[in-house]
């Protein structure tokens, strides 16, 4: 028999309180005796919530569920950096990264298996699109990893960034309910300053969040003008800087004055002149903007090099000369494959739709909804 009960993992406070009403004939504060039993104690077993009554969690286990993706491997960095390996069917995963520091705990998760952006940097990219991840699969990785991480001294999760697989703004239905869970105070209880969603500038969708869900927004910019953007970041030939930037001032001005981060990949040889930088401090100086510099990650056959530190340096030194505020970001997790970009999780039955190729007709109906 098909198993039709609904998993409540990841259903946000409001939509768990009308389940609990129209399903069980309970008080909205059922929903949040559940929440804290899902998300504080990490539960999955009705069983366990001992001060529900039990013929109410017997009805609940009848009609609702608990399901948690699988782990499939674990991958220890020499720096502490952890990668999972999930499972999400038969032949397919999705990794999600778990970076220590002395400060904070920051959790990067994946949104999509794969991804059709088809950025020329990326491994990620080399996977092509399979399918969105459920909002179940989205929160199961925090859910997992703070089950993973229990015990372990000074391990806990003070951030999360949707910077994992995937195109977060192009499963935008899935992701918004997510970042609620995240930032419930009966969810992860994690500040809107401590939810970073990475987007590669899907524009329609920037303004949409704008209204739905103030999260820290970081964009994936890598390039300062158009005509190295196109080339970099495909979608730029949809939605090119101008009206991406535009969109992210937008977005700024409804949240009352932080910054938006944008990312840069450091390509040798390709964006990494100093005359770029003096380009991006014209594109962001006297804006609510930060540049956050990533050393390019190789991977096999991406055709890319890293830039040398000193050119690294000296181009955050000009941002910095010309009024915009630049860091680098230091690489974690490379020897384990964790790093920025090097997310290759395991794509299988991918659509072979990618935006930059010729066949992008399909790319729209995941991206706009
Ligand atoms: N699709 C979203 C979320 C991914 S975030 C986005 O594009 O923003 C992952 C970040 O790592 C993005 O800024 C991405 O451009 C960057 N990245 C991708 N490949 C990389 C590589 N090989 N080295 C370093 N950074 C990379």
């Amino acid at each position: 028999m098909a198993d039709d009960r609904v998993n409540l993992l990841g259903l946000p406070r409001a939509e768990l309180e009308a389940f609990v009403a129209a399903r069980l004939d309970a008080k909205p504060f059922r929903a949040r005796q559940l929440m804290k039993w899902i998300y504080r104690r990490g539960a999955a077993d009705f069983a366990a919530m001992t001060d529900l009554k039990q013929d109410f969690r017997a009805r609940l286990a009848e009609i609702a569920k608990i399901a948690v993706p699988q782990i499939v491997t674990e991958q220890r960095s020499a720096d502490g950096t952890r990668k999972w390996m999930l499972r999400m069917d038969e032949a397919q995963g999705i990794e999600t990264v778990y970076i220590p520091e002395p400060d904070r705990g920051t959790l990067c998760i994946s949104t999509q298996v794969g991804c059709a952006m088809d950025c020329s940097f990326c491994s990620t990219a080399r996977q092509g699109f399979n399918r969105n991840l459920s909002v179940a699969e989205i929160v199961g990785q925090a859910w997992l990893a703070h089950r993973e991480l229990e015990g372990e001294a000074g391990a806990r999760i003070t951030n999360i960034v949707l910077m994992g697989m995937g195109e977060p703004l192009a499963n935008y239905r899935n992701v918004v309910p997510a970042l609620r869970v995240f930032t419930d105070d009966l969810g992860y209880d994690l500040s809107r300053r401590r939810v970073t969603l990475s987007t590669s500038g899907l524009v329609p969708q920037i303004y949409k969040l704008a209204e739905e869900c103030n999260v820290a927004l970081a964009v994936s910019l890598h390039a300062p003008n158009d005509e190295l953007r196109d080339r970099l970041v495909p979608i730029n030939r949809r939605h090119p800087i101008g009206e991406l930037l535009e969109a992210c001032w937008h977005y700024i001005g409804r949240q009352n004055g932080r910054s938006v981060t944008f990312e840069y990949v450091m390509l040798d040889g390709i964006n990494d002149a100093p005359e770029h930088a003096r380009q991006l401090a014209r594109l962001l100086r006297g804006r609510p903007a930060k540049l956050n510099l990533i050393p390019f990650n190789p991977f096999p056959g991406s055709g890319y090099r890293r830039s040398h530190a000193a050119t690294i340096v000296r181009f955050r030194d000009i941002l910095n000369d010309n009024g915009v505020i630049a860091t680098i970001r230091r690489t974690r997790g490379e020897d384990i494959d964790a790093a920025c970009g090097q997310l290759a999780g395991k794509v299988r039955d991918r659509t072979l739709v990618r935006l930059g190729s010729r066949r992008n007709f399909s790319v729209r109906s995941a991206e706009v909804r």
